[in-house]
């Protein structure tokens, strides 16, 4: 998946390390600063090798995640946008897939992540 903004680097997945929160950078750091937030209270976060259709039918080459949300993190109005209650699949261009937009939006008031002993 190519970077939006400098049309050049990859975008690499990565987590935050004091509060854990998973973010999309580009591998053209420092060059290029872009980086996109994923939702708070992702668990678990792959890229995967499929390509968003609606992207590409505007000729732009964005990859589709499987986010998975910590059970304590899911609200009644999250899981309106998770067909099984804590995962699905979502373009993670927000202007693409409302749903991730949505989540997105729904996690921005969340804290760090609890620590579970
Ligand atoms: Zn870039
Ligand atoms: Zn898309």
């Amino acid at each position: 998946m190519t970077c939006e903004q400098c049309n050049a680097a990859k975008l690499r997945l990565k987590k935050q390390r004091e509060s854990q929160n998973y973010f999309v950078a580009c591998s053209g750091y420092p060059n290029c600063k872009f980086t996109s937030d994923m939702p708070k209270g992702v668990e678990a976060a792959q890229m995967t090798d499929q390509n968003c259709p609606r992207c590409r039918s505007q000729r732009r080459d964005v990859k589709l995640f499987d986010l998975t949300f910590h059970p304590d993190y899911v609200s009644e109005a999250m899981r309106r946008h998770l067909p099984n209650g804590k995962s699905a699949r979502f373009c993670i261009n927000k202007d693409c897939d409302p749903d991730f937009k949505q989540l997105l939006e729904l996690t921005r008031s969340l804290g760090q992540k609890k620590t579970y002993n």
